[in-house]
């Protein structure tokens, strides 16, 4: 009983900090995690449990992509979790997120990366388009991006209203559609091409469901 109520426990703290992640604004986001590292754990364990039923793990697609393109590429993978991507591939990988899961990690607010200007050609957003600052995430991906640089984004299809209004919100960001591959039934993995610098205008197309994990 003591063992299914702690399971119980640690499936509901999960769920709650997730929620957090998709309703705070990513500055918020890393001010919670800072304050308690164990929820960190506790939110990763749980993200862990759920990616593991799933029948593809979009970051082994994000893998599959970069082993096909030169090694010499440099990436950027904002949220980038346990590192798989960096793990699992020759590239330079700078990796970012709230804490540092793996030594790789330089902790940050992905909103504002300790990188200089174009000088990246890959840029990863797996499963990590959180907070409700979207448009200044994605703004700081397109500055550090080199003109005609990649993004790539994986994402839980169920967050998408519109993937049309999505794809012309990112075009105001600067970032070009160039192919989307939308044959898994849990995520799309879309690829962009960094076309300019945003409009700097707002874009309120730029609009993503939260991903909620239901009970189970
Ligand atoms: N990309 C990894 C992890 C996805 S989970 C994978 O595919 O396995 C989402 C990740 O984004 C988490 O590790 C979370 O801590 C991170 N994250 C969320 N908001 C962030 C922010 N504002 N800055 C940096 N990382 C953030």
């Amino acid at each position: 009983l003591r063992a299914r109520m702690e399971e119980r426990l640690l499936g509901a703290r999960f769920r709650y900090l997730n929620e957090r992640l998709y309703t705070s604004s990513s500055r918020e986001a890393a001010r919670l995690f800072r304050g308690d590292p164990e929820a960190f754990e506790i939110y990763h364990q749980g993200f862990a449990r759920q990616l593991a039923r799933w029948p593809q793990n979009p970051a082994d697609r994000i893998v599959r992509y970069l082993r096909r393109r030169p090694a010499s590429l440099v990436v950027a993978d904002f949220g980038c979790g346990d590192c798989k991507v960096a793990r699992s591939v020759p590239n330079q990988v700078h990796c970012f997120d709230l804490l540092p899961l793996c030594p790789r990690v330089t902790v940050c607010d992905m909103a504002q990366v300790p990188l200089e200007a174009e000088s990246v050609d890959v840029g990863v957003f797996c499963l990590a388009l959180m907070g409700t600052n979207l448009q200044e995430i994605l703004e700081e991906a397109n500055r550090v991006l080199k003109p005609g640089g990649t993004l790539l984004v994986a994402e839980v299809a169920s967050r998408f209203e519109n993937l049309r209004t999505f794809l012309s919100a990112m075009a105001q960001l600067g970032f070009k559609s160039v192919s989307k591959d939308l044959s898994s039934s849990f995520f799309y993995l879309l690829e962009f091409t960094k076309t300019g610098a945003p409009t700097g205008r707002p874009v309120p197309a730029l609009r993503l469901r939260p991903c909620l994990y239901k009970r189970r």
